[in-house]
C-alpha cells in the first residue's frame, strides 16, 4: 500500500468514523482535506494531522450545498494540485416512524447522504478522469440493505447510495477511477451513543459477533479501497458488521 504523494478529501472528517479514516490515511503519509460544518472542528483535526507529518487542511464545508462544495474543492486544487482518494462519509440521521416522519426530516437525510456524495464526487470526478486515477469510497449502511424501523429517510439514502456508486464505478472505469462502497453496522460513535441500552442490548443479539463495531474497523475497509493496488476492484461494497447482514 504505497500511498506516497497521494491527496485525500473526507467529508465530515472531524469525528466518528470519518476521523479515524482521516487518521488511518494520514498514517501512510496522505496529504488530506477534512471537512465539516464546524470550521473549528475541522481545523483542529487538521492541525493534529499534520503532527503526523503530512499536510492537512481543515474546512468549513456542508456537503448539500453545491456552492459550497465547489468552494472547498477549488481550495484543495490550489493546495495540492491533484485529488486522488474522496470519501464521502458525511451522513446524519432524523429518525421517526414512517407516519410521524416530517418532509423537512426526509428532505435534510437525503440532502446530506445521498445528494452531498453526488455533489462531491461531481468534482472530484473532473479532477480524477483528467489525471486518469482515482479511488472514490462512499460510506453507506446495513440500514440500506436490512431497513430498520425509524429509518426510512436514512435506509433509502444509504441504498441510493449503492445505486451512485455502480454508476459511477461504470462511466468511469474507462479512466481508471474505481468506485466503491462500505457498509458498516453498528459503529460505537456520536451517532450510535445516543441509543438507549435496552436497544443496544437487543442490538448485539442480532450480531454474530456479539459486539459493537469500531472505528477502526470501518477505516480499514476504506484503506483498503482507496489502495493503489485495489485497482482491479470497483462497483463493490464491503460489509463491515460482525456477520449482523450476510
Ligand atoms: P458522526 O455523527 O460521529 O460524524 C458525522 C460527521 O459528518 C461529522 O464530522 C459531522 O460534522 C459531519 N457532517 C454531518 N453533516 C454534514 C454536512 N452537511 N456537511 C459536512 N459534514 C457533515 O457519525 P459517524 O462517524 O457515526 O458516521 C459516519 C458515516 O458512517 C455516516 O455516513 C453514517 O451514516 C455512516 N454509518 C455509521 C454507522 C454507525 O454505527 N456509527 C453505521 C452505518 C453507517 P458536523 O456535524 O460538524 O458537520
Amino acid at each position: 500500500m504505497d500511498f506516497k504523494g497521494q491527496v485525500a478529501v473526507i467529508t465530515g472528517g472531524t469525528r466518528g468514523i470519518g476521523k479515524a479514516i482521516a487518521e488511518s490515511l494520514a498514517g501512510k503519509g496522505v496529504n488530506l482535506a477534512v471537512a465539516s460544518r464546524s470550521e473549528q472542528d475541522a481545523r483542529e483535526v487538521a492541525s493534529a494531522l499534520s503532527a503526523q507529518g503530512v499536510k492537512a487542511l481543515g474546512m468549513k464545508l456542508d456537503v448539500s450545498r453545491a456552492e459550497d462544495v465547489e468552494r472547498v474543492f477549488e481550495e484543495v486544487r490550489k493546495e495540492f494540485g491533484r485529488i486522488d482518494i474522496l470519501v464521502n462519509n458525511a451522513g446524519i440521521t432524523k429518525d421517526g416512524l414512517l407516519m410521524r416522519m416530517s418532509e423537512e426530516a426526509w428532505d435534510s437525510v437525503m440532502d446530506i447522504n445521498l445528494k452531498g456524495a453526488f455533489l462531491c464526487t461531481k468534482e472530484a470526478i473532473k479532477d480524477m478522469a483528467r489525471q486518469r486515477y482515482g479511488r472514490i469510497v462512499n460510506i453507506t449502511s446495513v440500514a440500506g440493505f436490512m431497513g430498520n424501523p425509524g429509518q426510512a429517510n436514512y435506509s433509502a439514502s444509504k441504498a441510493g447510495i449503492v445505486g451512485f456508486t455502480k454508476t459511477v464505478a461504470r462511466e468511469y472505469a474507462g479512466r481508471e477511477v474505481t468506485a466503491n462502497a462500505v457498509a458498516p453496522g453498528f459503529i460505537e460513535t456520536a451517532m450510535t451513543e445516543v441509543l438507549s441500552e435496552k436497544i443496544r442490548e437487543e442490538m448485539k443479539k442480532l450480531i454474530p459477533l456479539g459486539r459493537f463495531g469500531s472505528v477502526g474497523d470501518i477505516a480499514q475497509a476504506v484503506l483498503f479501497l482507496a489502495a493503489p493496488d485495489s485497482g482491479y476492484i470497483t462497483g463493490q461494497v464491503i460489509h463491515v458488521n460482525g456477520g449482523m447482514y450476510m
